[in-house]
């Protein structure tokens, strides 16, 4: 049921965003702007789905949330696998050192933030 819902939110979601784009193609510079703000609306939605299917709640099964994970991941400039990897180092090192890329310490060369 978890996998159903999901995946019709995401089908939903990505079939508005696709209507965004295909209405910004066609509207003067107004309905472009509007297009632009409610494809950053409604694409928050694949990226959660996405972001349950990284730690794995999207469905019950393994399977199922790899599979919404990926059609999930078709949306943004990145891949579920590599979403996942990231993701999930982020909250093993949220807020460490190791992680820092909004500021730099003093003994850290700046450079080095941005890797
Ligand atoms: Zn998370």
């Amino acid at each position: 049921m978890r996998l159903l819902l999901n995946t019709l939110l995401l089908i939903f979601s990505l079939a508005i965003t696709a209507l965004c784009l295909w209405f910004a193609s066609h509207a003067p510079w107004y309905g472009i702007l509007l297009a632009a703000w409610f494809f950053a609306l409604i694409n928050t939605m694949p990226f959660a789905i996405m972001h349950e299917a990284v730690h794995g709640v999207a469905s019950r099964s393994a399977w199922g949330n790899r599979l919404i994970g990926v059609v999930a991941g078709w949306a943004f400039p990145t891949s579920f696998l590599l979403q996942r990897r990231a993701h999930l180092n982020h909250h093993d090192n949220t807020r460490t050192d190791g992680e820092l890329y909004d500021y730099s310490l003093a003994h850290r060369p700046r450079w080095l933030r941005n890797i």
